[in-house]
């Protein structure tokens, strides 16, 4: 028997040891991604028992898209003062709420650049008013590299403007601007961006305050395998340490290809470097298997059908993910990258789940689980006789 045969052999025990960097590496460059996914779905099964897929209704709010941290592969952002910068008001993100409410949604992801100028009560108040005014939203929002941002401005700790924003009625912090949590690759894609351990501290202060908080990367900026890895490794010790205190940490994990359109970093992607960078679905689908496997204290690993498509993400319902993602109204940042699709229906998630043989049940921000609705027999039933 091969390493990597050894290691799943191992893996599939029913009480598995926790998965060293070293054997993941192993699985990583050797195993047979079949026999991985299989793994992953044992895995799976441990941690998310049953035979259901959850799937949340929202959508984002990108309340602006002044930005003066210039991620390379970032093509969303505009610079201050250029002719295609906005910055919405509450009226107007007011109006998003309200759509997302008329169609039974639950959360908003409320996420901008980093802007120079708004102080900390423009956004403890416009959290306040669509508190008051959409009482039934969960407000996730901002990124650790915003609230930096904010912390700048007004003089603040990270840790006190996040106690700010949480009394106004901010529910969760997001995780992204993770990307890859190893400082050679930051610098080389976003050097102003700050290092790992910022991204980390910030996250941990927001669990530490009892945020919602979830975990994010992002794949194929022609980092290493033990890159990934080492990215990994940060956010399960994060974990352990966080649940170590009785805290939720992590909801979950979810990763995803960088996007090579319309940014200056998918210009390094040209040439001879045009098969290097990004990732396919192999790819793709053994990292969300080896992390199903290395989290063996992160509940919920997401399937990214925004990205990889909803075929793709199908395949990692089989390779350990057990959440869909979410409806996605609106995603205007990863959607500038050139992505065809970025918005999905209620209806849609649901048929996408179903036609891969799981049980659709729609969610909540904590995934707390909000109904269970049983299409199969809706889907493959043959269609109702048609008139003459
Ligand atoms: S990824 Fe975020 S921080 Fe980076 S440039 Fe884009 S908006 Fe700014």
């Amino acid at each position: 028997m091969s390493q990597w045969q050894q290691i799943l052999h191992t893996q599939s025990e029913h009480s598995p040891p926790r998965l060293s960097i070293e054997e993941a590496s192993i699985l990583y460059d050797e195993a047979n991604l079949t026999e991985l996914m299989h793994v992953a779905s044992i895995h799976r099964r441990l941690r998310v028992p049953g035979n259901h897929v959850t799937y949340l209704v929202d959508r984002n709010v990108n309340y602006t898209n002044v930005c003066t941290i210039n991620c390379h592969f970032c093509s969303f952002y505009r610079p201050p003062g250029h002719p295609e910068s906005y910055l919405q008001t509450v009226d107007q993100i007011s109006e998003r709420f309200a759509e997302l409410e008329d169609i039974g949604g639950s959360r908003v992801l409320m996420q901008g650049g980093v802007h120079p100028e708004l102080e900390l009560e423009w956004y403890t108040s416009i959290i306040h008013e669509l508190r008051l005014r959409h009482p039934s939203i969960d407000l996730d929002c901002f990124s650790p590299i915003e609230i930096e941002g904010i912390s700048e401005i007004c003089g603040l700790s990270t840790e006190q403007v996040l106690r700010e924003l949480q009394e106004a009625g901010m529910h969760g912090l997001p995780g992204g601007g993770a990307e890859m949590l190893v400082d050679d690759v930051r610098l080389d894609i976003s050097p102003k961006k700050g290092s790992a351990e910022n991204w980390l501290r910030v996250m941990r202060e927001a669990q530490n305050l009892g945020l919602t908080t979830s975990a994010t990367n992002v794949i194929g900026f022609g980092e290493t395998n033990l890159h990934r890895l080492e990215h990994l490794h940060k956010i399960r010790t994060l974990q352990d340490e966080t649940l170590s205190k009785g805290l939720k940490g992590f909801t979950s994990f979810i990763a995803w290809p960088v996007m090579l359109e319309n940014n200056s970093f998918g210009k390094r992607g040209r040439g001879t470097n045009r098969y290097t960078l990004g990732a396919g679905s192999n790819e793709y689908l053994r990292h969300v298997a080896i992390s199903r496997i290395f989290f063996d204290n992160i509940y919920h690993i997401q399937a990214s059908w925004p990205t990889m498509g909803m075929k793709v993400a199908q395949m990692a319902l089989f390779a350990g993910a057990d959440d869909i993602g979410s409806t996605m109204m609106e995603e205007n940042v990863v959607s500038s990258s050139g992505t065809s699709k970025m918005q999905a229906s209620e209806r849609e998630l649901q048929s996408v789940v179903s036609r891969a043989g799981f049980i659709p049940v729609k969610r909540d921000s904590d995934y707390n689980l909000l109904d269970t609705i049983l299409i199969e027999e809706e889907l493959f039933s043959p269609p109702p006789s048609q008139p003459n």
